[in-house]
């Protein structure tokens, strides 16, 4: 059985009490022999109620935890160990000093062993670090909801939906005013729910990130967007594109997908990774308004899934008015 620490000095016993973090020291046997003012608040244990008492069997909870781990272990190696708040978030119930009930304190521990005579110690640091944690919430909310606001897709890097949606606006008003031409691709990767089965999803994210990459540098006017519309459907808005020109520019985008030759699920359509596109073309009569030219181009794309994927449809009005 070990002895309580030292009498600390009046000034040492001071500074304990003033210390803006929790002190815990513990003898080999685990006993608490110190346990500053800032535990105590935060605790709401006193130090005349702890000292003598086994950290563990006061804090029941402890048992098997990382923190008790990094105490025996520090006692038995002599060495310094410090655990991840990532990891051990809050590991003592402590509470804002004088608001019980409030949140449990967001913790960093720190635990140094050291000798004192022939005895060895255990010192216990917390710090609250719940101001920094929830910086770095608020941090990480502005950001998702920055990310949300902005043009670019989180996954592929590329235009978003809502890019799309804004450029495709701009673009058809623009066709209309000038009696311009503006084609419309729409694009989906053939089998993909197979890939991501047999691939996962992980792997699934960086394939899109290929045909993405791909299909955006397929497009080379300043004007042309290449965007992400959805899961794993592409959409190119191309200005001053006839019908024509579009198909042989989906022709080309489909043949460098598959020419990537990223290979397959067994249960898919191909053994390498193809894509789908139906090709709409701006049109006075027909395909005047966004909702109309995004329907006709899904028709196509449609039409091409039934074809037997990996192709190339265009929406022809007068065939459909037919
Ligand atoms: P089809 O040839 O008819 O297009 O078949 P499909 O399997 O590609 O079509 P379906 O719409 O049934 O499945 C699309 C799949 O794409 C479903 C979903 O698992 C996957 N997917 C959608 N978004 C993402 C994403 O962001 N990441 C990954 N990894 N997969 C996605
Ligand atoms: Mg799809
Ligand atoms: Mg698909």
């Amino acid at each position: 059985m070990s002895e309580l620490a030292p009498v600390p000095s009046q000034l040492s016993a001071r500074v304990l009490g003033l210390a803006q973090l929790g002190l815990i020291v513990i003898d080999a046997d685990l006993r608490i022999v110190m346990w500053n003012q800032w535990m105590a608040s935060r605790s709401g244990k006193s130090a005349h109620r702890v000292l003598g008492q086994d950290l563990f069997d006061l804090y029941g909870e402890l048992r098997g935890q990382r923190l008790e781990q990094a105490v025996l272990s520090a006692l038995q190696s002599n060495l310094p160990q410090t655990l991840s708040p990532a990891l051990n978030p809050s590991p003592f119930p402590l509470y804002p000093a004088g608001s019980w009930g409030g949140e449990r304190v967001e913790q960093a521990v720190s635990v140094t062993p050291f000798n004192e005579g022939k005895e060895r110690f255990c010192l216990i640091e917390v710090s609250d670090i719940s101001a920094i944690v929830g910086r770095e919430r608020q941090l990480r909310s502005q950001a998702e909801a920055l990310r949300a606001q902005s043009y670019v897709d989180g996954l592929t890097g590329i235009a978003n939906r809502r890019h799309f949606d804004v450029a495709m606006d701009r673009e058809l008003r623009r066709a209309m005013r000038n009696e311009g031409q503006l084609s419309l691709l729409l694009m989906d990767i053939d089998s993909f729910k197979a890939y991501n089965d047999h691939f996962g999803h992980q792997q699934g994210d960086a394939c899109l990130t290929l045909v993405a990459e791909a299909f955006a540098s397929m497009l080379q006017r300043p004007a042309d967007l290449a965007a992400r519309y959805g899961g794993e459907e592409f959409a190119a808005v191309l200005p001053d594109t006839s019908a024509e020109q579009a198909a042989r520019h989906a022709e080309a985008i489909r043949a460098k997908i598959a020419s990537l030759n990223i290979h397959h699920a067994p249960a898919a359509t191909r053994p390498h990774v193809t894509m789908s596109i139906g090709v709409a073309t701006f049109d006075k009569e027909h395909l005047n308004d966004v909702a109309a030219m995004l329907a006709a181009a899904d028709s196509c794309l449609y039409a091409a899934k039934k074809a037997g994927r990996d192709c190339v449809i265009v929406y022809r009005p007068q065939a459909d008015a037919a």
